[in-house]
Parts: structure tokens; sequence; C-alpha cells
């Protein structure tokens, strides 16, 4: 799939914001849900997505909103920057398969950086510990 198409209600986001699959949530609310990527780029990568949306990439998302998803990466950002004294920080999304996107529901990708430590690849991260990921998890929400 690409940027043509329509919104498929089976995707992994789709799933995990009706509960029907599992993550490693650091927090939500009405608009956003923020969780851990389990496949992370580096110590602390999480993700932001909209609820309530069929929105596949940033271009069919209603402009109206982005104030509030963004908003919401803002926060995280400083969050995991407070939680992990990290020296930097990524954000970033992709959009259409050839772009690097793999789950077509919108969202964005908060990565820490340490000055010291490689980035992995997108999509080149190995599978996280899930008991490591619920340890940062707590300690960004704790940094909220
Ligand atoms: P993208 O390639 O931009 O579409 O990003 C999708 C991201 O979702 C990748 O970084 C994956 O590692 C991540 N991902 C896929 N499935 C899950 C999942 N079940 N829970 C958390 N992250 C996931």
């Amino acid at each position: 799939m690409s940027l043509a198409g329509d919104y498929d209600s089976a995707n992994i986001f789709a799933k995990i914001l009706r509960g029907e699959a599992p993550c490693v949530k650091i927090f939500e609310d009405d608009n956003v849900l923020a969780f851990m990527d389990i496949f992370p780029q580096s110590q602390g990568h999480c993700l932001v997505i909209p609820k309530d949306t069929t929105a596949r990439n940033l271009m069919e998302f209603p402009a109206d909103r982005l104030g509030v998803l963004f908003a919401a990466v803002q926060k995280l950002s400083n969050a995991v920057v407070k939680a992990l004294s990290c020296d930097g920080v990524i954000v970033t999304q992709f959009n259409g398969a050839p772009a690097g996107q793999t789950v077509f529901h919108l969202h964005v990708h908060v990565i820490p950086r340490f000055a010291n430590l490689p980035l992995q690849p997108h999509h080149g991260g190995k599978p996280a510990d899930m008991a490591v990921l619920r340890e940062q998890a707590s300690r960004i929400a704790a940094a909220l």
C-alpha cells in the first residue's frame, strides 16, 4: 500500500486503539495515544497516534487537528528528554511505502538520540525486551 488507498481498520495501530492488541502505553487522552515502539531505533523510541481518524498519513489528516497532535508530540519529547537525559530527539513520520511507512495509520516517531550511541536504521531495530520497554514507559510517563 502506498499513498493511494483506503484505510484498513485491521492495521495494528487501529487494533491497539480498539484494545484488540497490546501496547506499552505512555499516556493517552481523548485525542492521542503514545506508546513504545517495539522495534526501537534507540532507547526510548516511542510513537504518537491520533485517535478517531482514518488518516493513513499526514496529508489525509485534518489540518485543524495538527496542533493537538503535535502538542502531544512536543509534550512527549519534553518528557523523553527529562526522563532519559538524551542529547537530542528525532521527530519524524513517513508517508507511503516508498518513504518507509509500514503501518498505515498516521503516526509520529519520537526517537531519543544519545551522543555516543548509534541509531538503528528505520525497520532495522531488534525486537525490544518488554520489561525494558515498560520501565522506560513508566519513567517517561512520570516525566510528563
Ligand atoms: P512506520 O515504518 O513509520 O510505518 O512505523 C511503524 C512503526 O511501528 C515501526 O517503527 C515499528 O517498529 C512500529 N510497530 C509495529 N508494530 C508495533 C506494535 N505492535 N507496537 C509498537 N510499535 C509497533
